[in-house]
């Protein structure tokens, strides 16, 4: 069921999302060669208790860490270890923070230092499918458009469109109805109405759209090893649009 949300959950998401956007902002100065995922997840976890939140993901379907912080060929799901960042890495960082019982949820691929052309672009482009997707957004959009826009940047630019893995509702729960899928055809899946929230999250890989799971049983990864980015945002879907709830 795809619930719309009340005027005070609605407040409730944007404080949420806020404190996701905020945490996004704190992180980025530490992005730095030599430092480990594990203390960039330590940070993490320390902001978001500060700011009067809870981490969405700690132990979501058991999941480890505070964030998910995910390296290079690594799609979604790496686990804060005591990996250090390299020069040339691109880094995705997955925050969800709770708040009164409401979430926010976004993902954002960073750069830690200089990086490759090829790896600039990826980030460029990925970011461009996701607000291309996000542009479509209002009261009587089928899901399947938000799709059908992602995937024409993608092939625009040769990126493959990852498939197994989509965006979804947000609110009392981190992962709700309906699925957002980074593909679809114009006119067909759900109708999003007013006052629904929900995660739009491009995952673009510079090679194939192919994807495995490593032994640890989280991290997603590109078959042909090279790097991919993730873009998200919850946003609310208005009348007329959308208002992003997890900017910085
Ligand atoms: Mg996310
Ligand atoms: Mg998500």
């Amino acid at each position: 069921m795809i619930t719309i949300k009340s005027e005070r959950e609605i407040e409730l998401m944007r404080k949420a999302g806020s404190i996701v956007g905020d945490t996004h902002h704190y992180l980025e100065k530490f992005i730095k060669p030599g430092i480990t995922t594990k203390e960039l997840d330590k940070l993490a976890n320390d902001y978001i208790i500060k700011s009067g939140a809870t981490p969405s993901f700690k132990n979501l379907y058991g999941f480890p860490g505070t964030i998910c912080i995910s390296i290079n060929e690594e799609v979604v799901h790496g686990i804060p270890s005591s990996r250090k960042l390299k020069e040339g890495d691109i880094v995705t960082l997955d925050i969800g923070a709770c708040y009164k019982g409401y979430h926010g949820d976004s993902a954002w691929t960073y750069p830690v230092g200089k990086i490759s052309k090829e790896k600039q672009d990826l980030l460029k482009e990925t970011e461009e499918s996701l607000f291309a997707g996000l542009a479509v957004i209002k009261d009587g959009t089928h899901v399947g458009d938000i799709g059908y826009e992602v995937s024409k940047v993608a092939d625009k630019y040769n990126l493959g469109v990852v498939k197994e893995l989509v965006g979804h509702g947000v609110g009392n729960e981190v992962h709700e109805d309906p699925d957002v899928p980074n593909y679809g055809k114009q006119g067909t899946g759900p109708i999003l109405k007013e006052g629904m929230t929900i995660a739009v999250e491009p995952m673009l890989n510079l090679g194939t759209a192919d994807i495995y799971q490593l032994d640890d049983d989280w991290t997603i990864v590109t078959a042909d090893d090279l790097p991919s980015a993730h873009f998200e945002h919850t946003i609310l879907v208005t009348k007329n649009g959308y208002e992003i709830l997890t900017k910085r």
